[in-house]
């Protein structure tokens, strides 16, 4: 087994004790399923092959263009699928329309299954190759699994993927055609996460769930450095993103501390935690100043399947990245959530499903509430495409008023239908 040298050790959220990553798998041994670590870095050592110009001259454009930061060793083997290097566009009529200095949609719907879940799914397939698993397991709304299916069916690793069995079809349909084994839970995503948990433990299978594996934001975390990347190493004034679990802003925020660390940014963007109405846990803590830690479940209930949690799992490096950065937590309802997906489509190109649209009408309520200034220059990223999710498109265009017209295959029912368009 190869050993990533650059890696001090793992901390807890909870406690702050840290252990060297051969010592515990996933969690820290006093705090539980709460004691989510966090991989810490040697960063001299490692801004010593991390600068501007290797980056420069490095023609991966991957997310491994970041390995010399990331949980794993120098030479350890990647899946073969191409996942980061996403496009970040320049949205400039977006940008007029909301009233901001500038705005720029990263499209995560690019990546190979996608969604941003790539990121962290190809990280588990190196980290489960690593310990030689036979078989990877995860719990998932729907797009964590698509994205752990494929990055396996890319090495032929055996996985064991649970889903709600209410999940969007494409993404049961994504993980039939990687020929998982799926199980279809009938229950919430609580009740996929607990039954994977409890088989993982059961059958001793690696374990990828969100908010348990230390190594998930590492991946995510890529987003952050690519972005600051794109924009010729100028951090944005603001970030925004959709959370569910909260493990995807967390690794926003990792991101944005390494940058900071490895002197490749001189400040930190604002981070804003966007969530649905009906699953707001996080936004309810934040405005109520309450501690995550004891603050019970809610009852989630959204359109937007991907950002669903009744108890956000990595709750506490969730709540950190928005309290430390000076953001906020804001709350868009169903109705402005599915509204987004045409705004964004239509003035940005970038179709996004409805967790996607979310970060997008989440700028939206920063700039009404006075949160953001007309100079502020924000980025939007779109987790996962809006093919992931046709039946919610289909609603919010229904909504827009926007019908296709009905026409006979002739040029006179054409311009009829023209007339009356
Ligand atoms: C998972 C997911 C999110 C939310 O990420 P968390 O880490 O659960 O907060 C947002 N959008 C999409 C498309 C996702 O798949
Ligand atoms: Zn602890």
């Amino acid at each position: 087994m190869t050993t990533a040298t650059h890696v001090t050790g793992l901390t807890c959220v909870v406690c702050a004790k840290t252990y060297s990553p051969d010592e515990v798998d996933y969690v820290c041994p006093d705090h539980g399923d709460e004691g989510i670590l966090d991989v810490g870095y040697n960063y001299e050592a490692v801004a010593s092959n991390l600068t501007k110009k290797a980056l420069e001259a490095d023609r991966d454009q991957t997310m491994w263009r970041y390995r010399a930061v990331l949980p794993i060793a120098p030479d350890a083997p990647v899946p073969p699928l191409t996942v980061g290097g996403t496009p970040l566009y320049d949205a400039p009529r977006l940008a007029g329309a909301v009233g901001v200095g500038g705005l720029w949609v990263k499209d995560e719907g690019r990546q190979p299954t996608a969604s941003l879940k790539d990121r962290a799914s190809a990280m588990a397939v190196v980290k489960a190759q690593e310990r030689g698993a036979s078989i990877v397991t995860t719990a998932s709304t729907g797009n964590a699994a698509a994205a752990l299916s494929g990055l396996a069916a890319s090495v032929g690793q055996a996985n064991v993927i649970f889903v709600p069995a209410s999940a969007p079809e494409a993404k049961i349909a994504q993980l039939l055609a990687y020929g998982s084994t799926v199980a279809l839970v009938d229950g919430s995503y609580t009740d996929a996460f607990e039954l994977c948990m409890a088989a993982a433990a059961e059958y001793g299978w690696y374990n990828r769930n969100t908010g348990y594996n230390p190594y998930m934001t590492e991946g995510k975390k890529t987003v952050a450095l690519e972005i600051y990347e794109q924009l010729g190493w100028e951090a944005p004034d603001a970030i925004f993103v959709s959370v569910g679990d909260g493990s995807i802003i967390g690794g926003v925020h990792k991101g944005a501390k390494d940058a900071l660390a490895l002197g490749l940014v001189d400040h930190t963007p604002r981070i804003f935690g966007i969530q649905a109405a009906g699953s707001d846990f996080l936004v309810q803590a934040y405005e109520g100043g309450e501690d995550v830690l004891t603050k019970p479940p809610i009852a989630a209930n959204t359109v937007a399947d991907s950002i669903s949690a009744d108890l956000p799992r990595d709750r506490v490096k969730a709540m950190a990245a928005v309290r430390d950065t000076g953001g906020a937590y804001l709350r868009v309802s169903d109705d402005e959530i599915l509204a987004a997906i045409p705004t964004l489509a239509r003035g940005s190109g970038v179709f996004a499903e409805p967790a996607g649209a979310a970060a997008y009408a989440g700028v939206v309520k920063a700039v009404d509430r006075n949160l953001i200034d007309s100079h502020d220059k924000v980025v939007v990223i779109a987790t996962g495409s809006g093919l992931k999710d046709v039946a919610s498109a289909m609603k919010a265009v229904g909504a827009t008023g926007t019908t296709p017209m009905r026409v006979a295959p002739t040029l006179d029912s054409l311009r009829e239908a023209l007339a009356n368009n």
